[in-house]
């Protein structure tokens, strides 16, 4: 007797041949799928739960490959300003007054269950208070990679960058061979982290060979004011820092020159694509098709619901192809299945994680989101991945498994009051509101 057996699906593998079963049968037992038959009727496994997936569509869930979690209590307090004044006159203050253990654990909770209602089974985070949000993790069902920010001032969470490391460490120790959680230092940015603590960090993940998190070349003036200091990129000047010797999770690499792509693909560092904030910010656009043709290992992330809004994986690689055909000039840039891979398998890939999801095959770990294709926007079908891209939407995932584990069933939420979430949420943002209005 195995746990789960989910009939009728069109099943979309994302595996090495990109098979498509369209009309599969995917057994879970414990955490692991472990049978994949061609129709339902091979087979005489019992299983305790039969879901009857209608024909509709079985994916693999997306990894969002960088976010901040806590921040979504932010969500939409501050928009359309520029970027300096919205992060020095709106962003920054809100933060130093309203981010605390508690608040972090709403924020997270919220993100968590968007995240996960819109197909998404795996995040890589940047947030103080890693704890709240890694125990969530553990509550919920949700696979993350939790890192720990690195910054040379004080911070909610550390009032060194020593005490962020020494934080980071004991973290690391106590998530380590965790069955959901892995989590790794992020030094922030090259203009909040000294040269010092970048190495320390680096140093850090090193020993427990662990990705390292940081944001990479976002911006012009990130750029031009690494290039005025130190006469080498950010890219070349975390290269000569050893910054990339290891595993290494860079996210926006929008500034990227020649010799930049180079680095990138020579030290496998992965570059995250936040195409969504570095529209909403005017950063600038990532050159992914060229970094792509360079090597260059690329996935997804929304980046914070401050700067995008929406934590909507569907959303962020519509607008990702979208842009991207755009800006290169080339409608063929990151067609449809070069997409759904990059969200997907590639990500796992990405970040280290192949061996456990990414893809629907035997052995592998069941992180799957049953998505509902039975709907008007969505007929006719001839080329599914074109519909995942281009039609479907958040709001049509279904039933999402995570390590097995049934956490979203027919659009509820399994074993989390999803109002009371809500409720302290408005809670909060009203507090927010009355006490930032008096400031
Ligand atoms: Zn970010």
């Amino acid at each position: 007797m195995i746990d789960y057996k989910i009939i009728n699906a069109y099943v979309v593998t994302v595996n090495s041949e990109f098979l498509i079963i369209e009309n599969g049968c995917v057994c879970i037992e414990n955490d692991t799928i472990a049978h994949i038959c061609e129709t339902c009727d091979s087979h005489d496994i019992e299983a305790e739960t039969v879901i009857d997936a209608q024909g509709n569509l079985l994916l693999p869930g997306f990894i969002n490959a960088h976010t901040h979690a806590g921040m979504n209590i932010f969500k939409g307090y501050a928009d359309d300003l520029p970027l300096q004044q919205w992060l020095f006159d709106y962003v920054f203050p809100v933060e130093a007054k309203f981010t605390n253990r508690e608040n972090v654990k709403i924020g997270s909770s919220l993100a968590l269950l968007e995240m996960i209602a819109s197909g998404t089974t795996c995040f890589a985070d940047m947030y103080y208070f890693v704890e709240e949000t890694a125990r969530l993790c553990e509550e919920i069902g949700m696979r993350a990679i939790l890192s720990q920010p690195i910054v040379d001032f004080p911070v909610a969470d550390a009032a060194t960058p020593d005490e962020a490391l020494q934080l980071c460490e004991t973290l690391m120790q106590r998530f380590a061979n965790h069955h959901l959680v892995q989590v790794v230092p992020a030094p922030h940015s090259i203009y909040t982290c000294s040269a010092e603590y970048v190495q320390k960090a680096r140093a850090l993940a090193n020993r427990f060979n662990a990705p390292l998190h940081t944001h990479l070349s976002e911006t012009a003036e990130e750029y031009n004011n690494c290039i005025e200091q130190h006469a080498k990129t950010p890219i070349e000047y975390l290269n000569d820092l050893g910054c990339f010797d290891g595993k290494t999770i860079a996210a926006h690499c929008v500034y990227v020159s020649e010799n930049d792509r180079e680095i990138l693909a020579q030290k496998r560092v992965c570059a995250v694509n936040n195409m969504q904030s570095n529209l909403k910010l005017v950063s600038g656009v990532s050159p992914v098709p060229e970094l792509l043709e360079s090597g260059v290992k690329v996935c997804f992330g929304t980046d914070s619901v401050v700067s995008n809004n929406s934590l909507d994986m569907y959303t962020e690689i519509k607008t990702a192809a979208l842009v991207h055909k755009y800006r290169s000039g080339n409608a063929s840039a990151l067609g449809a299945q070069q997409t759904v891979f990059m969200a997907t398998r590639g990500a796992a890939e990405c970040l280290g994680i192949d061996h456990l999801c990414g893809s629907i095959e035997v052995g592998k770990k069941a992180d799957l989101q049953i998505v509902n294709i039975n709907q008007i926007h969505v007929v006719p079908l001839y080329n599914i991945y074109s519909h995942i891209v281009y039609a479907l939407q958040g709001g049509d995932v279904d039933t999402v498994f995570i390590n097995g584990k049934c956490v979203y069933l027919h659009k509820h939420f399994q074993g989390i009051d999803a109002f009371d979430v809500m409720v302290r949420a408005q809670e909060l943002a009203n507090t927010i509101i009355d006490e930032m209005a008096n400031r």
